[in-house]
């Protein structure tokens, strides 16, 4: 061989031993977003509908951007926080229960993913009995749709009375704030199709909705915010929805409220008295935006509280 021919054969070969080395690229593969434990004889199923970042020092108010900062510092975060948006859904044995729905398209394409990790995690939208809301905000009714239909097409909807008569109601949007009024519009469309099929029905504040579920008012967040309490064999979840926001800032402070409450005055009373009784009864608890998947304990700390979340186990 010539020189030329033996230096392209060896430039040939050099590039073949580089690419049977060459790294792996990286991975695009959405990560599963299902967490599940039992409550008793209940399974309880903790969904990812993706998180989202939000500026919490321009949201978070009763405190300063100062103060958020160093707690957001101290807990190894920044601004904006990347927030979780979690559902629950528990298989009583008689019947399946999903505890708000995620964002669906109503909040941008971070969130949304409700339906393909209840996929992944063993069940259909059509196996769904019941859909209990905690308030009407986007990214917990935005997952009722799927596009132009029904996420949930066998599916009773419930929420509070209090949430329904202010949300689905157009002639409220006239008084409302400014940033609650996009929040009207994604409400009705969202529960539309159910009530057009009688499948959406209020109920009026504590109300046991079937055999170890129970809704139990915590207004202020909105005016009909309801917490789910889930009890078994003497073991207890209550589903906090949106009574904290940020984990990082909120524990250690529960006076500190948030823009989205309708009415943070009340929204601070609940949150304080939700914490001490958690802390107290040592049940388990779960929230709407703690990090995924968002199930613990709550434990006084000086004048505030710590979480500490759910150890890792393997899917009962
Ligand atoms: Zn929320």
């Amino acid at each position: 061989m010539r020189i030329a021919q033996r230096l392209v054969v060896l430039a040939v070969s050099v590039f073949i031993a580089m690419a049977a080395h060459a790294a792996a690229p990286l991975a695009t593969t959405p990560a599963v977003g299902f967490y599940r434990m039992m409550i008793g004889d209940y399974q309880v199923t903790a969904l990812s509908d993706g998180t989202v970042p939000l500026p919490v020092t321009k949201l978070l108010t009763n405190t300063t951007a100062e103060k958020v900062t160093k707690a957001l510092d101290r807990a190894f975060l920044s601004d904006p926080l990347e927030t979780s948006v979690n559902a629950y859904l528990i298989n009583t044995g008689s019947k399946l229960v999903l505890v708000d729905t995620g964002a669906g398209s109503l909040f941008g394409p971070t969130l949304g993913k409700l339906v393909a990790n209840l996929k992944a995690s063993g069940y259909q939208p059509d196996e769904v009995d019941e859909v209990y809301i905690t308030h009407l905000h986007p990214d917990h009714v935005g997952g009722l749709m799927a596009g132009d239909s029904m996420a949930f097409p066998k599916a009773i909807v419930r929420a509070d009375r209090h949430d329904a008569d202010y949300w689905l109601n157009k002639a409220a949007i006239a008084t409302a704030r400014e940033s609650d009024r996009p929040f009207f519009e994604g409400a009705m469309k969202s529960l539309k199709p159910y009530s057009a099929a009688g499948r959406f029905k209020t109920f009026d504040g504590n109300t046991q909705l079937v055999p170890g579920i129970s809704a139990v008012p915590a207004r202020g967040h909105t005016l009909g915010h309801t917490t789910y309490v889930v009890e078994s064999k003497g073991q207890k979840l209550l589903l906090w929805g949106d009574l904290i926001h940020v984990a990082a800032v909120q524990f250690a402070d529960p006076s500190i409220t948030i823009e989205f409450d309708t009415d943070p005055r009340a929204a601070a009373i609940q949150r304080k008295k939700a914490f001490a009784d958690a802390a107290k009864q040592g049940y388990w608890v779960a929230g709407a935006h703690l990090p995924f998947p968002g199930i613990g304990h709550l434990r006084s700390e000086g004048k505030g509280y710590s979480f500490v979340p759910a150890n890792y186990a393997p899917a009962p």
